[in-house]
């Protein structure tokens, strides 16, 4: 293996490296490497199981990455889970199928990411998705489920739907006419996939509806390509930097890895090195390839190849927690429950328009706070700029500023529940020149006092909603926190205990090497090169430049998808 060259090479087999690495490989002349530090998962039960959220969790093929001490949060460490396994993140993930609100996509061109829009996005999220249409499925026959086939592909790689186990006892439309019965109504979304998330859903999965199994990027995008004889996946192999030609201009020629046998070699790239790690990882590749701001190299040795002081900075997650209230019926726990609410701020937020007012007063000190507590490296007056876009989004624009799950399990309802779009931003960094060692990951969660504000008010509308007709009268006592911890009518403070205490990340973290122009603070252009190289680029959930209110994986699919025709040249 020591001594071959590929067209491209693909780090990291995970969501997004799968899409590029298929799509790149359709062209037969082109040949392909991922490298994978991960094994296969394909008969992995704990990955397949659609039932089997969180078996995963802990296990080998969990990085289960550990933040720094969370000093706004209570002072303890998170762990932000992710993939490690051909498939990535996709194999353990809660397989929700949400995208983004069309004006979120839209603002990562009013950014600056000319061509970056919902429109332009919106056919890639079709091209990727099998959508396994549910009218064909008569059990799913009177289960509430809904969709606008004018959204969806029917014909691409990935499969998703609502499974043969959906739950079909009148319980979708109940909660529904619950939330029509809220003093600030939620009415329902027919397809919350459209672009318009707004509204009570029952939303639809990575799952394959036949054999009830979870559909990953594996399972979609390699599996059913592997004989292809120009696409080459080594897996338990692990990248450790990219390596450079001779001469001026940073152009790779290879990346270095350690083989499964232990043995570290270089791989040759004839055309380009493809980033496709994860957030937390992708950032991190960079700076062991000399990729970064200079302060942060030079502290571990490493020569500064390119100074791009904001690889690592600008990391963005959500923090969740949940409700949890008895209910007076019995649930098979082998039923489907995919129930979703997506608030805007004028539902959520019981005096909207003056915390409103409020926040857009404050945004210059939040953006002076957030520059400060990441040593300035992305300037105050940007991250100004990045705070005025979204408040937009979310005052003017009315996207959702929580989403609300809501499941039954034998005699509980839960309910798990985030702010969509926190403030605070945080960063990721090397601790060392050894690639394996452990990052410093430090988002930040709850630094700013709105990010809060979102996540205690999500929980007072959960309790509204649950004392609300039909739900109240089919729901008995709080469970978590319980009316003795959080009293009724508590205020902010009586809630900071349990939100702050028993949150944990979201696994969302985005923006580490963020598409964006490079005097704001990109690290990759719109073509997804990073800036300064040649031929490096990153496709991965790092350069999402702001978070979306539906769940990441459909967006990291469709940016995937298209970097794919970007890199081929069709774009
Ligand atoms: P990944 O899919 O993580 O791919 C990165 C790959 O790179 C991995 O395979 C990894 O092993 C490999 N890698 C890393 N470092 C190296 C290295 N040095 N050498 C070689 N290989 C390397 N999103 C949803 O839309 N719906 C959900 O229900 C949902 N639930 C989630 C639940 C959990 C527990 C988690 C953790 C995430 C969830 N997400 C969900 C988020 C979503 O799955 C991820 O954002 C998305 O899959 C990330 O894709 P990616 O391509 O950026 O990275």
């Amino acid at each position: 293996k020591s001594d071959s060259t590929y067209d491209y090479i693909v780090v990291g087999g995970g969501t997004s490296g799968l899409v590029v690495a298929n799509r790149l490989s359709e062209q037969k002349h082109t040949t392909v490497l991922v490298i994978e530090a991960g094994g296969s998962v394909y008969n992995n039960p704990n990955v397949t199981d659609t039932f089997g959220y969180g078996k995963a969790f802990g296990t080998d093929i969990d990085w289960a990455y550990k933040t720094t001490d969370q000093e706004y949060a209570g002072g303890s460490p998170q762990i932000v889970r992710a993939g490690k396994a051909l498939g990535g993140t996709s194999t353990i993930n809660g397989l929700v199928y949400l995208r983004a609100q069309a004006a979120q996509i839209d603002a990562w061109e009013a950014v600056g990411n000319k061509g970056w829009n919902w429109k332009t996005l919106l056919p890639y999220f079709k091209k990727g998705e099998q959508l396994q249409d549910p009218t064909k499925y008569p059990v799913l026959d009177g289960s509430g489920v809904t969709f606008d086939p004018a959204y969806h592909g029917f014909t691409g790689p990935l499969k998703v739907g609502w499974p043969s186990t959906q739950l079909n006892d009148g319980l979708a439309q109940k909660l529904n006419v619950t939330y029509q019965n809220l003093d600030v109504p939620v009415q329902f979304n027919n397809d919350p996939n459209s672009g318009d998330m707004v509204g009570y859903s029952l939303y639809p999965k990575t799952l394959d509806y036949e054999l009830n199994i979870r559909e990953d990027a594996a399972r979609a995008y390699y599996y059913p390509y592997q004989n292809r004889t120009n696409l080459h996946v080594w897996l338990n192999t692990h990248a450790n930097k990219i390596t450079w030609k001779d001469g001026h201009e940073a152009t790779a020629d290879g990346v270095e890895v350690t083989l499964s046998n232990g043995k570290t070699t270089v791989v040759k790239a004839a055309r380009e090195v493809i980033l496709a790690a994860g957030a937390l990882k992708s950032p991190v590749l960079l700076e062991l390839s000399g990729i970064g701001n200079p302060d942060v190299l030079s502290k571990y040795g490493i020569a500064t190849k390119i100074n791009l002081p904001t690889v690592g900075e600008n990391l963005q997650d959500q923090m969740n927690n949940g409700l949890q209230f008895e209910s007076k019926k019995s649930h098979d726990d082998n039923k489907s429950t995919d129930y979703v609410s997506y608030p805007s701020a004028a539902q959520l937020f019981p005096n909207s328009t003056a915390l409103g007012a409020d926040l857009l007063r404050k945004l210059p000190a939040y953006a002076a706070q957030v520059a400060s507590a990441n040593g300035n490296i992305t300037k105050a007056s940007d991250i100004y700029r990045f705070f005025k876009i979204q408040w937009d989004l979310i005052f003017k624009d009315g996207i959702p500023v929580a989403e609300i799950l809501l499941s039954p399990s034998g005699n509980t309802y839960s309910s798990e529940y985030w702010g969509s779009v926190p403030f605070s931003r945080g960063s990721v960094h090397l601790s060392s020149a050894d690639p394996t060692a452990a990052a410093i990951i430090d988002p930040k969660y709850f630094m700013l006092d709105f990010d809060f504000e979102a996540q205690v008010q999500a929980a007072r509308f959960i309790r509204k909603v649950f004392s609300t007709e039909p739900l109240g009268d089919m729901a008995g006592a709080e469970i978590v926190p319980g009316l003795s911890t959080v009293p009724a009518g508590a205020d902010d403070e009586d809630w900071a205990d349990f939100i702050k205490g028993k949150y944990r990340s979201n696994f969302h973290p985005i923006t580490t090497a963020a598409m964006l122009p490079k005097e704001i603070g990109g690290v990759v252009d719109t073509s997804l090169k990073v800036y300064g190289t040649s031929n490096v680029r990153v496709v991965d959930a790092s350069v999402m430049p702001f978070q979306v209110c539906g769940h990441l994986q459909s967006t990291v699919y469709a940016v995937a998808e298209r970097a794919a025709d970007i890199i081929k040249g069709r774009l």
